[in-house]
Formats: C-alpha cells, structure tokens, sequence
C-alpha cells in the first residue's frame, strides 16, 4: 500500500475496532471461562473433567478448526463441537451443550477493559461512527459496548474470519462509506493491519507491548494505547499535514 497524498484521503467518518486484545486482554478472560465451565462440567457432566483438562478441551476446539475448516472462523461452532466430542469420549450419549456453553460464553463476556478504553470510546463515539470487526464470539450487547458502537460484524455474520476482505467490506456496506473513510484500528498485524489495508481501509496498530513489526507494509499509524487515536484521525483530517517520520517509522501517508 503506497503512501498516498493528502488530496487522496478522504475525510475518516468511521472507525471499526478489533475486539480482543485491542480493548481487553484476552487470554486471561478465555481462561477464566474455561475454568467456570470445567467447573460447571463437574457438577453436571463428571466424566468429561476427569478426562479431559481445560487445556485438552481447548486444544480439541484447534483439533477441530483444522479438521473442519469450514467451521474454522466460527468460535462458537467449534467450541460446541469439542463439548460434544468430549462428552460422547467420556461415556454420554446425551449432553446439553447448549447449557455448557452458555457458561462458558457468559464469562468470556465479563471482559476486563483495558484502562483507557471507555472513556476514549465515549469520546470518539460522539464524533465518529464506530463499528467492531471480530473473529471472536465477544458479544457488544451482553459486554454493554453497543452504547458506542453503531453495528458489531463477526466471523459468522459474513461466513469468513480477518483477513479476508469479507468483514471489512461488510462495514463499507453497513456505514454506506468508502474504505478511505474508515479507519481499522486493532492488535493483529496481518488479521486487522494487512487485512484493513488490503482492503482499502487506513490502519491503525495497537502495539501495547512494543512488538517489532513482524514485516509487510506497516500501518498508517501506530499507537500504544487507544488513548493516542483521536489525535491521530484528528490530524489525518485536517488541512495541515502531519510532519514526515524518519524511515523505518511507521507511515502516516499524509506527509509522503
Ligand atoms: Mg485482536
């Protein structure tokens, strides 16, 4: 993706956010879900915690994204297909994973923001439409960010995951905008930055640990915390370009 001038670059109106790792950290939250089902699992289905750990359970979702490739962008699907497998491994011929589920997905849900987050969102909301892009099962509604967010698009919605272009040109079409205008703004290099690019969105990488760039055209901007972003979509829009960075920096193609 060259660096492209000011006239090119339309005016940003929208801005879709990544989810996990972008405004919480993930794994601890998978975790925690993970430890309240295996503990729902021993009062209701014995068998499947004696033989199968959290970790086991995890790595027969994998199992199964790989095997089924066409269930591989949905979360849900796979993590209700390892229950199933596992209680029928364990000896149950009847198994309500439906109620295992819910347990699960109710505390991935009880997500820990990081700490700038709803005060930035708040803030971006008013003048900006916002979206989130997921390939993830987080669920908006039930987290209470559909006070921010004008649509949410997952993996399923649109049957493939980040990078394919499915979920950004779902957004081009919910927000009846350009790419140009839309800014992507997430953790993953090539899900939500290679991604975006590609299909024509300006990207911002949320890099909170300090990450090397991994390779590939880098993104137009990169932040360490949300709290940088308006800054940056602000100078995007304004006349003035922003000063050129030194090589090797991360491109804002503004000043190119
Ligand atoms: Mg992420």
């Amino acid at each position: 993706m060259a660096a492209r001038h000011r006239s090119d670059n339309p005016a940003i109106c929208a801005i879709t956010f990544d989810l996990d790792d972008t405004l919480w950290d993930i794994w601890p939250i998978i975790a925690r879900a993970e430890e309240r089902l295996h503990d729902w699992l021993k009062d209701h289905y014995p068998k499947v915690p004696e033989r199968f750990s959290s970790l086991e359970l995890r790595q027969l979702c994998a199992d199964i994204a790989l095997q089924q490739p066409e269930l591989a962008h949905d979360r849900t699907m796979t993590r209700k297909e390892a229950l199933r497998l596992a209680a029928g491994r364990a000896g149950y011929s009847e198994f309500h994973v439906d109620a295992a589920f819910e347990v699960f997905i109710t505390a991935r849900n009880e997500v820990v923001f990081f700490e700038e987050v709803l005060v930035v969102l708040e803030r971006l909301s008013r003048r900006y439409s916002l979206g989130a892009l997921s390939n993830g099962n987080a669920d908006v509604g039930r987290i209470g960010l559909d006070r921010f967010f004008a649509f949410a698009i997952n993996a399923v919605d649109v049957g493939a995951a980040k990078p394919e272009p499915a979920m950004f040109e779902a957004a081009c079409r919910y927000l009846k905008l350009s790419p140009g205008r839309i800014v992507h703004v997430g953790d993953d290099p090539e899900h939500d930055v290679l991604g975006a690019a590609r299909a024509g969105l300006r990207t911002v990488w949320v890099n909170r640990q300090g990450r090397d760039w991994p390779g590939g055209e880098r993104a137009d901007a990169e932040i360490k915390t949300l709290a940088e972003l308006e800054a940056i979509v602000e100078r995007w829009n304004s006349s003035t370009p922003p000063p050129r960075r030194p090589t090797g920096e991360p491109q804002e193609r503004l000043g190119d």
